[in-house]
């Protein structure tokens, strides 16, 4: 039988939700977990490790037939991937936070302002609809300490709980974009793989339903 690929994250926010829903699944990894890859013993599936920037990429191309990734980052990556199911966890919001003493009106506040922040296309996408145009700095992690050390006047970062933004003297202001774990496919994935991937979606959904 031909065995299908999904990419899943090494090590992160996704990484546990992802290995249990597969676990739930009914199966069986085999080799640690850490390595890059893995495969199953009661299911044709094999498993790449990655960080989860790459899992857009690996999928587009190919290399892995399916991944599961934060729609955050699919979207950020503009890559050209399917998204066959939305999986429910790994849930969290992309949101502007500004220092919480600062006063602000709305979004025009930001007009000629800089911005930190992991997902520029996302925010520049979102800066443009509202007819405000900021400077955007792109940085890749400890994007909520930039206004504290004078990089940046805001930030835009992923938020679930929101301590992390109050820990560091910031507020929420606007949220900018919803996201959770969605599982992506390669497009146009050969008949026998999807053959495989929809036995798996069955399998996803029946978990889903019986949860619901
Ligand atoms: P990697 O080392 O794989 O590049 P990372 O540090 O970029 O990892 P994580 O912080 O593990 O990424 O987040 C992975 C994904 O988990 C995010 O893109 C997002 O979809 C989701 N997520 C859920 N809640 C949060 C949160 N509170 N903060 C950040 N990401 C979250
Ligand atoms: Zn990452």
């Amino acid at each position: 039988m031909t065995t299908i690929k999904l990419a899943l994250q090494k090590k992160g926010r996704l990484s546990e939700g992802s290995m249990d829903l597969i676990r739930r699944c009914g199966i069986k990894v085999q080799n640690g977990i850490g390595k890059l890859k893995a495969e199953a013993s009661n299911f044709p599936i094999e498993f790449l490790f990655l960080r989860d920037d790459d899992i857009p990429g690996y999928v587009q191309d190919g290399i892995a037939d399916i991944g599961i990734v934060g729609a955050n980052v699919m979207v950020e990556k503009d890559s050209h991937v399917e998204v066959v199911h939305h999986l429910g966890f790994s849930k969290c919001r992309l949101s502007i936070a500004v220092p919480k003493d600062q006063e602000y009106n709305g979004i025009q506040d930001l007009d000629g302002k800089s911005i930190a922040t992991s997902y520029p296309v996302l925010l520049k996408k979102y800066l443009d609809e509202q007819g405000v145009t900021a400077d955007i700095h792109e940085i890749s992690g400890s994007v909520e300490i930039a206004p504290s050390i004078g990089l940046a006047d805001a930030v835009c970062d992923l938020v679930s709980t929101g301590s992390t933004l109050f820990q560091n003297g910031l507020k929420e202001v606007e949220q900018i974009y919803k996201s959770e774990a969605v599982m992506v496919a390669t497009p146009d994935l050969a008949e026998d793989k999807q053959a495989v991937l929809n036995q798996l979606l069955f399998r996803i959904k029946a978990l889903q339903e019986a949860e619901s």
